[in-house]
């Protein structure tokens, strides 16, 4: 069994992004904030700190909790005007009063780095990915990175959010590099899951349910992604908690042939390709901007 690191892979990816700056440039990254969700400050620490690293300017613009939505389309659309802002994402989840679909659709398609805008996520459907969402992006590099071939493999994808399961699912199907496989995606209504889960040659876990994939669910051979960050209650830790992801490491890591570790997997590549989005945004607005409206 080989674990796939991730972190080591990110921080190779973000020295490359770093090093395709041109000479002068600041790509700029907004980062949008609503209240006090405390994993979403950890994530935006990491992204600022990412930015730093790779000589991008970034700007955490924090909300109080109980702002109106008219007030957050408002400090989005602010910074869909700002020239001096190239990628602009908010973090989700918002607190339940506000309407995060609208929110999205309000972000210009051309800084939406996250790559959930419908025009992003439609041109993804249609063949010509532009922006895509991160997550999916890092776990395909992941695999490529790794010469895991992809082609003509049958890919099952636990969980159907358009954050990972479907974007993800999309991407394996594309065709060329990174793409053509047999892709199924599953979902909570999902009938015999582990019968689906063990005929993958490739199998992702994204349903944010702690240790749900058990060894007796996977193929032997198989390549097992974990996508899952999950809190679990552990007072041996300082903070109270420790992460797990949605795969039963233990069980699950005997009779695989690559697996990802949670934490330091998954996670710091969805940051690294964060980057590589931000710094093909500036791209799109600075060097090229004809080719863009
Ligand atoms: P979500 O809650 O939006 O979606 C979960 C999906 O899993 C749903 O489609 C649901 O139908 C499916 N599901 C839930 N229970 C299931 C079950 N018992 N059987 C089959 N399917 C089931 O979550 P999300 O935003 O997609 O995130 C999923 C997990 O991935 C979470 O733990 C989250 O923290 C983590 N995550 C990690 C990263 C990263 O960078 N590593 C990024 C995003 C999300």
């Amino acid at each position: 069994m080989e674990l796939l690191d991730g972190k080591a892979l990110a921080a190779t990816i973000k020295q490359e992004v770093k090093d395709s700056v041109p000479e002068g440039a600041r790509p700029a990254l907004a980062v949008v904030q609503v209240g006090e969700d405390p994993a979403s400050s950890v994530y935006i620490r990491s992204k600022v700190r990412s930015c730093e690293e790779c000589g991008f300017d970034s700007q955490h613009v924090h909300l109080e909790e109980g702002i109106r939505q008219a007030e957050l389309l408002k400090t989005l659309r602010k910074l869909n005007d700002d020239q001096s802002v190239h990628g602009l994402l908010l973090q989700l989840p918002l607190p339940q009063h506000l309407d995060p679909d609208e929110a999205i659709r309000t972000i210009e398609p051309i800084k939406d780095v996250d790559g959930f805008h419908p025009e992003n996520l439609g041109l993804l459907v249609s063949g010509q990915p532009r922006f895509v969402p991160c997550t999916p992006l890092g776990i395909r590099e992941l695999l490529v990175r790794n010469r895991i071939d992809i082609a003509g493999k049958r890919v099952v994808v636990l969980g159907r959010s358009i954050v990972v399961g479907k974007p993800l699912a999309l991407l394996f199907a594309l065709k060329g590099e990174g793409g053509d496989a047999t892709v199924s995606i599953c979902h909570s209504r999902t009938k015999n899951l582990g019968e689906h889960a063990a005929s993958a040659d490739i199998l992702v876990a994204a349903m944010g349910k702690p240790g749900l994939v058990t060894g007796d669910m996977v193929k032997e051979g198989a390549v097992v992604v974990d996508v899952g960050i999950n809190r679990v209650p552990d007072p041996s830790k300082k903070k109270g908690y420790r992460l797990v992801g949605d795969v039963d490491f233990e069980s699950v890591a005997p009779k695989v042939s690559h697996i990802t570790p949670v934490p330091g997997g998954v996670g710091p590549m969805t940051v690294a390709m964060l980057m590589a989005s931000t710094l093909k945004a500036y791209s799109l607005q600075v060097a090229s901007p004809n080719a863009v409206r």
